[in-house]
């Protein structure tokens, strides 16, 4: 029986709810399943059965009886379905193939050339080869290729039109990635990868609407609403890191004066403590770094800290209030149920850092907002964009699974 279009998008999004359920709750029944999803006996029945035969569900055994016969249990099988992600950064790009739980199978790493933008391209086609050589194996079970890249794309998500950090401008990226792979290819920005990452593999699971902020040598934003990423109309949302904070402020790369970046991103924490130290203020920060000022690491001043050192804590607290004041802005705006914090200097400055910005934002968003929002740090971590780059394939995958085979699956 051939099945019309709209009952074919509804099986598959049925498909895509039983997994997830499969996923984040199995061991499970079917008769839960029913329970839980609401679907029909019959429904669950069929699409269990397809799921099985597809490797994506595996029966492990018998559960409790509440009565009468022991029902089977289903788990879910994540290296059904694999990806390979490409995370692309300006010290060291990586290339890897994930499962469905964002799982490594094999990685590697490599400087990126940033001599040119042929040799820059050409490097990343090499390794996603190399990649998928040594996999060979397993090339029916991958899904296609996402990549997170810094930078402004267009609104196809085919070139990347503006990267300040790599340092090119109209990279045909998808077109060279095009013609050496048949796999599907998404591309994304790094910081869209990473909230799409932190929504369907980390701490923003089953969250529909949540901002990523990522802070590190600059600030960073990727914004899903109602489960998909926020573009805007021309691809360039999410710049959270060039809003301005102080009107006045040192000047940025972009041409702004007081951008969020420039005043709370690791270099505005750094400078702040050489210019404590050169003009000779009284600091445990020289307890804990000996060199000369200007060689002063984060670590060093976030040890002193957390040794109550009162200039330490200014140097931080000015810096994360002002990063606080854009999230309380994030929030009066798009009132998202997470904000999820992320990137190596939020994790250096665990857990004052996100206690900081909670208690400020706190103070800053408007009355209501209060109760409905969360700030929580990432869990993918270091990973993150990786694993969001196995995501811009996942999760169009998650939400409608889709048993074409692979080669001929246009996600
Ligand atoms: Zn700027």
């Amino acid at each position: 029986m051939r099945q019309n279009a709209h009952a074919r998008l509804i099986k598959q999004v049925n498909s895509g709810t039983l997994l997830k359920h499969i996923r984040d709750q199995g061991p499970i029944s079917r008769a839960e399943l029913v329970k839980t999803t609401k679907l029909s006996p019959t429904t669950v029945s069929v699409i269990v059965e397809e799921l099985l035969q597809e490797g994506l569900v595996t029966e492990v055994g018998m559960g409790e009886s509440s009565g009468g016969r022991r029902p089977i249990l289903l788990e879910f099988q994540p290296k059904a379905r694999l990806a390979v992600g490409v995370d692309i950064g300006v010290r060291k790009s990586t290339v890897a193939i994930l499962d469905l739980l964002g799982n490594t199978l094999l990685s590697q790493s490599y400087i990126p050339n940033l001599q040119n933008k042929q040799l820059f391209v050409q490097d990343i086609i090499h390794h996603i080869s190399e990649i998928l050589q040594a996999r060979k194996s397993l090339e029916q079970d991958i899904l296609g290729i996402g990549v997170a890249t810094p930078g402004l794309l267009d609104r196809e998500k085919k070139n990347i039109v503006y990267s300040s950090s790599l340092g090119f401008t109209d990279v045909p990226l998808y077109e060279a990635l095009e013609q050496h792979f048949s796999l599907p290819i998404r591309i994304d920005n790094d910081m869209n990868a990473a909230a799409l990452g932190e929504k369907v593999m980390g701490a923003g699971r089953n969250i529909s609407h949540l901002i990523y902020v990522s802070v590190e040598t600059g600030i960073g934003a990727g914004i899903v609403i109602d489960d998909r990423i926020y573009d805007g109309a021309t691809g360039g949302a999410g710049e959270f890191g060039h809003t301005t904070v102080e009107p006045a402020g040192a000047p940025c790369k972009c041409g702004n004066r007081g951008c969020l970046g420039v005043m709370a991103a690791e270099p505005a924490m750094i400078s702040r403590a050489i210019q404590m130290l050169t003009i000779g203020a009284q600091t445990k920060i020289r307890d804990y770094h000996q060199g000369a000022p200007a060689e002063i690491s984060l670590e060093s001043l976030v040890l002193a800290a957390r040794d109550h050192d009162p200039v330490a804590l200014s140097i931080m607290n000015d810096c994360l209030d002002y990063l606080a004041i854009g999230i309380a802005n994030l929030i009066n705006l798009f009132s998202p149920a997470a904000i999820i914090l992320g990137g190596s200097t939020m994790e250096a400055l665990h857990p004052m850092g996100i206690e900081r910005v909670r208690h400020t934002v706190s103070q800053r968003v408007i009355h209501g907002a209060q109760r409905s929002y969360t700030i929580v740090p990432s869990q993918l971590k270091d990973r993150v964009k990786i694993v969001g780059a196995s995501t811009l394939v996942f999760s169009e995958f998650l939400d409608y699974v889709n048993f074409l085979a692979p080669e001929k699956v246009r996600i």
